[in-house]
C-alpha cells in the first residue's frame, strides 16, 4: 500500500452512522476489510448487531416527518451539494473503491461519475413531483391525485458497484422525502462510510441517512423488514437472496424494489459492424472484471461470422494487462474473493468437459490475491452451466445460431431478463429484437447502457422496479387519490 492509500484509509470513518453521529457497534465488535488484489487487511470497521440495525431504523423513523416536510428545493440543494462534493473528492472515492473492491482505477473513476450522476439527476427530479387534477367522468366531483413520500426505506447493496448502487437508491429516496438505512456489502463498506460523511458535509440533517456495516446481513435485515415502521425495501444483489427478501417482505406487505441477477445475451447478426461488436463485447464482458449484473454472459453469434469474431476477440483478450487496479494500464483486476475464482474455474471446466474450446486463459493466476485469467471459450454446448448461471468473472462464452428465430429463442432461454445486447445494421431487425427479447434494457449496437437518466431494471427473475430516470423517484412515492364532490 502506498502512503497516499494509507492516509486515505485512515481518514475513512469506520463506525456506524446513526442519527447523524459516528458510533461503535454494540459490544464494540469490528470486522476486517481486505484488498482483493493482495489479500491484505486494509481497515477494521464496526460490525453492527440486530439492535444496532433497529437503532438505525429508530433514527430514520424519527427524522421522517421533518424530512418529508422539508421543501423540495431544500432537499434538491442538499443533493446538488452532495454531487459537488463527490466531484471534489472523486479521486479519493475512486481509489477507495479500487482498494476495497479491486476494479481498475479508470473504471472506479467511471463509477464515481456514474454514481454521482444520480445525485445530480434526482436533485433535479426532487422539484418535479407532480400530481393530477380533473373532473370525474360523471361530472359530479373533482379528482385529485397527489404523490407522497412512502416513508422510511431500507437499502441492501452489493459489493460490485459500492458507490453507484448506494446513490441509485439514496438519491431518489431523499428527493422524494424518504429517510433511509443503508446496509452495504460486507466486502466493501468503506465507500458507503466515506459517502455518508460527504452527505453530512452537504448539510443532510441527522437521521435522514443511516449506515450500518455488518457481517450479519440476514440477522440485521430480518427484524428491520418485519418492523411495521419500515415502508420500503430496495435490494440489489443476487436473485437467490432477493427471493428470500420478497418472502420476508410479504409478512408486512412491504413495498419492494428488487435489482437482481442477470444472464445477458449478446447477439451478433451476420450483418453487424464487427469492429463495433468487438469493442462492445469487450466493454459488456470485461468491465468490472466481468462482475456486473449487466455483464454479457452468453455470446450468441451468427455461424457465418463466429470464427472471425472469436479470433479477433481472443487476440484482444490475450493482450489484456492483469494486476492491481491501481497499476497503470491494468484492465483486469482481481475477483472479489477466492470463491469467485473457484466459481469461474468450475464453469470453465464444465463447459470444456462438454466440448468447449479454451481459446485463451482458463486458469487461476498464481499470485497473491484472487485473480483469474481473462478467458474466451468457443463451441459452448447447450446444457453447459455457464449458459445458465451468472458467470460473474472474466469469461467470454461463445455459441452460434443460424436464423433470427433461433437467436431470439436462445437469447430468451433464461429465467433472467435484465439487459440484452444486439448488434445488427438492419434497422427493421433491430426493432423486431426490441419487441421480441424478454429484457428490461437493451443495447442496440452498444455494450454499456447504464445512465442515471434511464430506467434501470429487469423483467422475469431479474427483479421488479426501476432505478434512475423519471421512474426512479416513483419507487419512493405513494399515490393518493382524493375525491371532492361538487356539492
Ligand atoms: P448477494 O445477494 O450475495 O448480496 C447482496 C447484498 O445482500 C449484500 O449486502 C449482502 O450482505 C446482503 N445479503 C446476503 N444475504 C442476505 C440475507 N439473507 N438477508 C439480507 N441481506 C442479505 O449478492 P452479491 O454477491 O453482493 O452481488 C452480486 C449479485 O448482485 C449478482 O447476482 C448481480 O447480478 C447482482 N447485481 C444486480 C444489480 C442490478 O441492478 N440488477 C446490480 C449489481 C449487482
Amino acid at each position: 500500500m502506498t502512503d497516499r492509500e494509507n492516509a486515505l484509509l485512515a481518514a475513512v470513518p469506520n463506525q456506524l452512522f446513526i442519527g447523524g453521529a459516528w458510533v461503535d457497534a454494540t459490544g464494540g465488535t469490528t470486522f476486517a476489510v481486505h484488498d482483493p488484489a493482495t489479500g491484505q487487511v486494509v481497515r477494521e470497521v464496526a460490525d453492527a448487531t440486530p439492535d444496532d440495525g433497529i437503532r438505525a431504523l429508530d433514527s430514520a423513523v424519527a427524522a421522517q416527518e421533518s424530512w418529508a416536510a422539508t421543501a423540495p428545493r431544500a432537499r434538491s440543494e442538499i443533493l446538488r451539494r452532495a454531487w459537488e462534493l463527490v466531484q471534489e473528492r472523486a479521486e479519493d472515492l475512486a481509489l477507495l473503491m479500487t482498494v476495497e473492491m479491486g476494479k481498475p482505477l479508470v473504471e472506479a473513476r467511471g463509477e464515481v461519475a456514474y454514481g454521482g450522476e444520480f445525485l445530480r439527476w434526482f436533485s433535479e427530479e426532487a422539484v418535479r413531483v407532480h400530481g393530477r387534477y380533473g373532473s370525474n367522468p360523471e361530472g359530479t366531483g373533482q379528482m385529485i391525485v397527489s404523490q407522497h413520500p412512502v416513508g422510511p426505506s431500507y437499502f441492501i447493496t452489493p459489493w460490485n458497484f459500492p458507490f453507484a448502487m448506494a446513490t441509485r437508491k439514496i438519491a431518489p429516496a431523499l428527493a422524494a422525502g424518504c429517510t433511509t438505512v443503508l446496509k452495504p456489502a460486507e466486502a466493501t463498506p468503506l465507500t458507503s462510510l466515506f459517502f455518508a460523511q460527504l452527505l453530512a458535509e452537504a448539510g443532510l440533517p441527522a437521521g435522514v441517512v443511516n449506515v450500518v456495516t455488518t457481517t450479519s446481513a440476514s440477522r440485521i435485515s430480518a427484524p428491520l423488514i418485519a418492523d411495521p415502521r419500515l415502508r420500503k425495501l430496495s435490494f440489489t444483489g443476487s436473485t437467490g437472496v432477493g427471493r428470500k427478501l420478497i418472502a420476508q417482505a410479504a409478512d408486512t406487505v412491504l413495498r419492494v424494489s428488487m435489482e437482481l441477477g442477470g444472464n445477458a445475451p449478446f447477439v451478433i447478426f451476420d450483418d453487424a459492424d464487427l469492429d463495433k461488436a468487438v469493442e462492445g463485447a469487450l466493454a459488456a464482458k470485461f468491465r468490472n472484471i466481468g462482475q456486473a449484473c449487466t455483464a454479457a454472459n452468453r455470446f450468441i453469434v451468427h455461424e457465418r461470422i463466429a470464427e472471425e469474431f472469436a479470433e479477433r476477440i481472443t487476440a484482444r483478450v490475450a493482450a489484456m494487462r492483469i494486476g492491481r487496479g491501481t497499476e497503470e494500464g491494468v484492465t483486469i483486476g482481481p475477483l472479489i474473493d477466492d470463491d469467485a475464482v473457484a466459481k469461474a474455474a468450475e464453469l470453465v471446466a464444465d463447459a470444456a468437459a462438454r466440448g468447449a474450446v479454451v481459446r485463451t486463459g482458463g486458469t487461476r493466476i498464481d499470485r497473491p490475491g484472487s485473480f483469474y485469467e481473462p478467458t474466451v471459450l468457443t463451441g459452448v454446448a447447450t446444457g453447459s452451466a455457464i449458459l445458465r448461471e451468472e458467470i460473474f468473472g472474466p469469461v467470454l462464452a461463445i455459441t452460434t445460431f443460424t436464423t433470427e428465430d433461433e437467436a431470439v429463442r436462445l437469447a430468451n432461454d433464461t429465467e433472467y431478463g435484465l439487459v440484452s445486447y444486439v448488434y445488427t445494421r438492419d434497422l427493421a431487425r433491430g426493432h423486431r429484437m426490441i419487441d421480441r427479447l424478454e429484457t428490461g434494457m437493451m443495447g442496440l449496437n452498444v455494450g454499456v447502457v447504464s445512465n442515471a437518466a434511464a430506467p434501470f431494471g429487469g423483467v422475469k427473475q431479474s427483479g421488479v422496479g426501476r432505478e434512475g430516470g423519471f421512474e426512479g423517484i416513483h419507487e419512493y412515492l405513494a399515490t393518493k387519490y382524493t375525491l371532492i364532490p361538487n356539492d
